[in-house]
């Protein structure tokens, strides 16, 4: 999608740390990290956010759950732990329309989400 800057990172249009990518997603070190491992997984196929979720297929939807679990692994973090975040819409303050998963772990993360 024109002006989507995950559609430009997956393009290879703007710079990103790639962790690893598949027929249906790829995954990248969030710019920001807010712990000590912080990585982003999206969809190829955009999508503004889960609540679009008809428009994609069972199968590009189940790969995004894979592909942080496969991220986890390539991090060192499964046995460790790590919280799976997606932000969708204004008061979960998504900020990127395009929808993503937040991969977070590498140390005891905050009891409070909210
Ligand atoms: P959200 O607030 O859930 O929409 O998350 C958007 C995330 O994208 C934030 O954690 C940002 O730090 C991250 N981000 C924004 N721009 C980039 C970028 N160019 N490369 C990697 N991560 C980014
Ligand atoms: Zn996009």
């Amino acid at each position: 999608m024109q002006d989507c800057l995950f559609c430009k990172i997956i393009a290879g249009e703007i710079p990103s740390k790639k962790i690893y990518e598949d027929e249906y997603t790829y995954a990248f070190h969030d710019i920001s990290p807010q712990a000590p491992v912080h990585a982003l997984v999206i969809s190829k196929t955009h999508i503004s956010s889960v609540a679009q979720h008809q428009e994609l297929s069972d199968a590009e939807l189940a790969a995004c759950l894979r592909t942080c679990a496969k991220v986890a692994e390539l991090l060192g973090i499964t046995q460790s732990g790590y919280r799976i975040v997606n932000n969708c819409g204004e008061d979960a303050r998504q900020t990127v329309h395009h929808m993503h998963y937040h991969v977070m772990g590498g140390a005891q993360l905050i009891e409070r989400m909210a």
